[in-house]
């Protein structure tokens, strides 16, 4: 059975709606499918609601967030699992994210426009929809305006972090965003820890503080990780104790992605459900173990 816990959808930056990234999993043979949208549980409703009989839907979210090791700062992202979506600590962080990402999203797009590219805000905002506006729906407004032929093409070269119209947003502290999982009750899981290189300043012995903090796991298996970068982290997971997931960051046609092309073992499944406090449970045959 392929588990894939990390997929997004139009409540984010995904291009499926969920009740599409639902369907899209099942047809794919996804047994159980995790839905982990940047900054938000907006779209855990249509997602369960559209879940087969078959399918287990875990419910998460993907935090923004950012550290400093050692002086040198990244932004990591933080994938959250079967949390209270109703947590106010959560709810009210969720709602600045917003904020700042529409604050954020807004000044990208003015400094394109002030140089002549010819999208603009209202644009971009029509593509979000009631989403946390992020870099891929600037991506989409700059397809749609013909500037590049993919969103691919836009990361690669007008949204880049280096490229002259990059601002950056103000993320949540990330050992904040581990605390603040585990006190609404969920589980936390490093998202990519390698794939980009301002990420390698999550050293082994900064995320075995992390552990200890409440941090149940290491997405190992991701399609950014080559070979080397999979062993290393399962490498770090053994060490400390963390569990190491599967999965394939799914966003629809935003990027060129296979959903379930990354899978999760079912005993890693099993122990990082164990790790919740059950307020957000499963929803479908694969339950708590408890
Ligand atoms: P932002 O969160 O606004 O900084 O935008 C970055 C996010 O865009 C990343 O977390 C990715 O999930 C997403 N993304 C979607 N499509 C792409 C792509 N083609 N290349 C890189 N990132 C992408
Ligand atoms: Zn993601």
């Amino acid at each position: 059975m392929i588990i894939d816990l990390h997929a997004h959808s139009d409540a984010s930056d995904g291009t499926d709606s969920p009740a599409e990234l639902v369907r899209t999993a099942a047809a794919a043979d996804v047994g159980v499918l995790a839905i982990t949208d940047h900054d938000t549980t907006g779209g855990w409703v249509e997602a369960a609601k559209a879940r087969p009989p078959l399918m287990t839907l875990i419910r998460g979210a993907e935090f923004s967030t950012q550290v400093t090791v050692d002086g040198r700062s990244a932004s990591v992202h933080l994938l959250g699992y079967l949390f209270d979506a109703q947590d106010p600590v959560i709810v009210e962080e969720q709602a600045r994210l917003k904020q700042e990402r529409r604050r954020r999203g807004l000044a990208i797009v003015e400094r394109m426009v002030a140089d002549g590219l010819p999208i603009s805000a209202e644009q971009v905002l029509g593509i979000a929809g009631n989403a946390p506006v992020g870099r891929p729906h600037i991506g989409r407004a700059l397809v749609a305006s013909g500037v590049v032929t993919s969103v691919d093409e836009a990361f690669a070269t007008l949204l880049a972090g280096q490229a002259k119209y990059f601002v950056p947003k103000v993320d949540t502290d990330l050992g904040t965003a581990v605390r603040m999982i585990s006190a609404a009750g969920g589980a936390s899981v490093l998202a990519h820890p390698r794939g980009r290189g301002e990420r390698r300043v999550l050293t082994s012995d900064f995320i075995g503080k992390l552990a200890v903090e409440g941090l149940a796991g290491l997405e190992v298996n991701h399609p950014d990780h080559d070979r080397a970068e999979r062993a290393e982290l399962k490498e770090i997971a053994t060490r400390h104790g963390l569990l190491g997931t599967g999965s394939s960051d799914y966003h629809g046609s935003n990027k060129q992605l296979r959903i379930g092309q990354e899978s999760t073992a079912p005993a890693v499944l099993t122990a990082l459900i164990e790790r919740t406090s059950g307020i957000t449970v499963p929803l479908g045959p694969v339950g708590r173990a408890r």
